[in-house]
């Protein structure tokens, strides 16, 4: 892959150089983009699982460096942080994979309106710190906060919470460069918002986001082990927190862990079902918790206790691949069931298993688009030909709870049965048709989906 003259600057923002990192990631190494990670002048996903087909990557310094290296291309695909462990972000080998980490990162806080302008290439870590530092907070972040911003909306990433939409809830404007190189910015009173946001990628280069903020808050976590898949009564575990996560490997018909995260400005939480850990704990097992965020009940910033795994260390295991899918909540404990109908052929190559919840999103291609959902996560081992039959399997006894499968994680649902499961697709459709007529942005993922 060849890369432009501003690809080798040295980077500084590596926030994934932890103690933990595997030796070969080489993230944060002066020449490496945050997050990316590139061998031998090929780059990769975080996971090492993907490598980018696109001979070209550009780092463009300037807007208007961007504009006319957009302008100037046929195909082009940016790459966020690189968290994506499927080939959403890859242009193909005739086209340009660009990252917007080289623009000047700006994040811009509007103390009375309560908004915060940020720019696509920065990540969850970096804009929590700048809008803590004002005393505001965002509602809630995923269990990382190394992930770029665009990326993450794009893709519907989301955390937990019974009444917590996914991070692109947040999202109240859009601004975009387009094919031809000009400027578009989408507010919420735009018809066109509700697919401007999770647009994996397809409609122009996210050059910025305007969210909403709320007073910064503080959050206790603690975690409960041993509850039983018997007898749950999900609903009422799913709400004993403001973001609760339940985790197993599915060795056992239960959990090993229920992560409940408490905003200390709400009711103490009751949780009679499962007992309080007395040490920190990781939840994918074997892994350090010097790794995780605060927990035993100790209150932090929101931002120091929402997301799982701390900013300045490798998150989850580092050695993985993830799939996620979400089915409409009311249908967590039968799903739950089916998944636990398959135990051991799960079990046998997943490193941990994590329930959450979503609430409905708007956006026509939010996997939580219409109905508040259950989010099934898998990380499994880092084993392709050993994974996708398990996913299949996994896919088959789901597949009666209308799954909608995490479009950056992997999966094996056809694209033509994705489709059916989002109901505005044809509105998505006609929206990349009118702002990026020439495909510009449309790579295979992409074109499988609205059209294969
Ligand atoms: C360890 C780990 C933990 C994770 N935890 C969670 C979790 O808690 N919840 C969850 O929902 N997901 C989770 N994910 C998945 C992750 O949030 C998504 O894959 C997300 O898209 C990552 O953001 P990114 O910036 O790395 O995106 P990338 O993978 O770089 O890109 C994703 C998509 O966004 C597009 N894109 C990126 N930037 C721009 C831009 N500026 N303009 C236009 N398009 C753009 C890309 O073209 C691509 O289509 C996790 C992933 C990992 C590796």
């Amino acid at each position: 892959m060849t890369e432009s003259a501003g690809a080798t600057e040295p980077v500084t923002a590596g926030v994934e150089a932890g103690a933990t990192q595997p030796a070969t990631a080489g993230v944060g190494a002066g020449t490496v983009l945050p997050g990316q990670r590139e061998h031998a002048g090929v780059f990769t996903n975080w996971a090492r699982t993907v490598r980018y087909s696109a001979r070209k990557f550009h780092r463009p310094r300037t807007p208007e460096e961007l504009s006319a290296l957009v302008a100037g291309s046929a195909r082009v695909r940016v790459l966020g942080s690189g968290h994506s462990f499927n080939r959403i972000a890859d242009p193909g080998p005739d086209g340009v994979l660009l990252s917007t980490a080289g623009l000047p990162p700006m994040t811009e806080v509007d103390t009375a309106a309560r908004t915060v302008r940020v720019s696509g290439g920065v990540r969850y870590a970096e804009l929590a710190r700048a809008v803590h530092a004002h005393g505001l907070a965002l509602p809630n972040m995923a269990s990382l906060s190394h992930i770029s911003v665009a990326g993450s909306v794009a893709t519907g990433t989301h955390g937990s919470g019974v009444a917590n939409g996914p991070l692109a809830s947040a999202v109240r404007e859009v601004e975009l460069v387009l094919a031809d190189g000009t400027a578009v910015t989408i507010g919420r009173d735009d018809a066109r918002f509700d697919g401007a946001v999770t647009s994996l990628g397809a409609l122009g280069v996210v050059t910025a986001l305007t969210l909403a903020l709320e007073p910064a808050y503080e959050v206790e976590q603690r975690v409960y082990t041993g509850l039983p898949l018997e007898g749950l009564d999900f609903e009422a575990v799913a709400a004993a927190g403001y973001s609760v996560s339940l985790f197993t490997d599915w060795r056992e018909p239960g959990f090993r862990q229920v992560w409940v995260k408490r905003r200390t400005d709400r009711p103490a939480v009751d949780f009679p079902w499962a007992a309080p850990a007395a040490v920190p704990l990781h939840p994918v097992p074997g892994m350090p918790a010097a790794n995780c965020t605060g927990q035993l009940g100790v209150p932090g910033p929101w931002h120091e206790r929402l997301p799982h795994f701390r900013a300045e260390f490798t998150p989850s295991s580092g050695e993985e691949i993830q799939s996620e899918y979400l089915l409409p909540r009311s249908a967590a404990r039968d799903a739950l069931d089916a998944v636990d109908g398959i135990r051991p052929t799960v079990a046998g190559v997943l490193q941990i298993c994590e329930v959450r919840t979503v609430a409905a999103d708007p956006q026509w291609l939010g996997p939580a688009h219409g109905r508040d959902s259950v989010a099934l996560h898998f990380t499994w081992v880092r084993d392709e030909a050993a994974v996708l039959p398990v996913v299949r399997r996994l896919e088959e006894v789901l597949d009666p709870f209308d799954p909608r499968p995490h479009w950056g994680k992997v999966y094996t649902t056809p694209p033509a049965v994705v489709r059916r499961r989002y109901p505005r697709l044809p509105g998505f459709r006609a929206l990349v048709r009118s702002l990026d007529p020439g495909g510009t942005f449309t790579n295979a993922f992409v074109r499988d989906l609205l059209d294969g």
